[in-house]
């Protein structure tokens, strides 16, 4: 999609540099702070349906668990790297943090493409995964949880090789379940909805009704379906949505001026979020290249697939109709842009805030666990609204009293969180200088 290449890790250092500046965070600090604390890099040996043996490498990577056990999904991706996971891992240490519940980050991934791997192979993958790392995993360790292209069965194969080895119930050990043994309702749809919880604080701070709005959306999974299903049910119009062909090796995007109707959409799309090319031209939607997501003449536009999508070459193309950037994808704007989005006055919804709600609601379910009794559907939304909300509050109220970008105010929130915890643990020398009012420049 773009010529240059972009290191997440690198992304994620640049951003956490700036703010860690703007603290003034001694040097100790810093050094804890920018890097992994713990990385687990390893191969699983898999016995394919054939016969043969395929061996694939892994990586479990903890960022920081200062303020919990560490928290963070695991990855099935043909390009997943170390620097992505250990920028996914610091990403879910400030996402715990701004959303407050008391976790910490890490992040999960394995080298593979599950489009080739038959379900039997997918199973023994991930008991493989388990069975290398489980001194490394439990409750009050390290919780994985589903992420692109993992799914309840997944995390219920983990469990369930986690327990063998452990010799016992431990339901808190990984999240994400199915609903029914162990999972919490609500946690399939929470991400997606997370991210419509905090786009309507902002709406509601801008004065905007939603139903007069329009959004085009990058992805159709999981986080882009939901987020895009709540959307809609407030009024407004997702106008485009794109989506990888997994026949075709490229990604087209599906447009209808009046709205598409995203329920429809949801049932003639794979289970991986590629929407059928043949139905939706049968819709009478327009099928145009995936990257014109980007340049819709629309109001919100969500990115809710991989990193990297928002950048120097691709940001000339919004529209100048967009007022907000609300990501849903985690890291989907390359650290270069972030000045150029301030400039242009477009309202940004940072990653870790916007898509928040996934682990949110992993917390309720670990609770749920916790005490072996579980909640009905409108307990959780309700209070994963109420943490979301609470969440994009205390962001918006620091961004406009200090007149900071959204996502500076985010970080500075996190940052602060994480590092106050790791001083009375006693691992650093921390004194928060936006709590004495000192810092009021921007970050950039
Ligand atoms: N994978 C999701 C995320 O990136 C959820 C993580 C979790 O529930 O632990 O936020």
């Amino acid at each position: 999609m773009t010529s240059k290449v972009h290191n997440p890790y690198e992304n994620a250092q640049t951003q956490f540099d700036g703010i860690a500046e703007l603290l003034e965070l001694s040097t100790g600090a810093k050094q804890l702070l920018r890097q992994p604390m713990k990385e687990m890099h390893f191969t699983i040996p898999v016995k394919m349906d054939d016969g043969t043996t395929q061996v694939f490498n892994a990586y479990r990577i903890k960022h920081n668990d200062a303020r919990g056990p560490a928290k963070g999904g695991i990855r099935f991706h043909p390009h997943e790297t170390a620097d992505t996971v250990r920028a996914l891992s610091m990403w879910m240490t400030w996402k715990c943090a701004v959303v407050d519940i008391p976790l910490g980050g890490g992040k999960g991934g394995v080298v593979c493409d599950p489009h080739n791997l038959s379900l039997s192979e997918q199973e023994r993958l991930c008991r493989g995964y388990v069975r290398q790392l489980h001194t490394q995993l439990g409750p009050n360790v390290d919780v994985p949880a589903p992420d692109v292209m993992t799914n309840g069965q997944h995390m219920l194969w983990m469990l369930d090789e986690y327990e063998t080895m452990m010799g016992g119930r431990y339901p808190g050990m990984i999240t994400g379940k199915p609903v029914g043994m162990g999972g919490s309702i609500g946690r399939t749809q929470a991400t997606g909805y997370g991210v419509v919880y905090v786009l309507e604080g902002l709406l509601r701070e801008m004065n905007i009704d939603p139903a007069t709005t329009s959004a085009s959306i990058q992805g159709f999974g999981n986080v882009a379906e939901y987020a895009a299903k709540l959307y809609a049910s407030l009024g407004g119009k997702v106008k485009a949505v794109s989506c990888w062909d997994q026949a075709d090796s490229k990604s087209y995007a599906f447009y209808c001026e009046d709205g598409l109707d995203v329920e429809k959409l949801a049932e003639i799309k794979d289970s991986y979020g590629s929407i059928d090319k043949v139905k939706a031209a049968a819709l009478g939607y327009e099928i145009l290249p995936g990257d014109e997501w980007i340049s819709q003449d629309v109001d919100i536009l969500i990115p809710a697939a991989l990193e990297n999508q928002i950048t120097l070459e691709t940001f000339p193309k919004i529209s100048k109709s967009v007022k907000i950037i609300c990501e849903a994808a985690n890291g989907p704007t390359t650290p270069d842009c972030d000045k150029l989005i301030h400039e242009r006055g477009i309202m940004l919804l940072p990653d870790f805030l916007a898509n928040g709600g996934g682990v949110t609601c992993s917390y309720f379910e670990q609770v749920q666990c916790n005490m072996n009794y579980f909640w009905g559907e409108d307990e959780v939304n309700e209070k994963l609204k109420f943490k979301m909300t609470h969440a994009f509050q205390a962001v918006y109220d620091l961004a406009k009293e200090k007149n900071l970008y959204m996502r500076d105010a985010a970080y500075i929130i996190a940052i602060n969180r994480v590092a106050d915890a790791a001083k009375r643990r006693g691992w650093i020398l921390f004194t928060s200088m936006i709590l004495h009012g000192r810092c009021t420049q921007k970050a950039f």
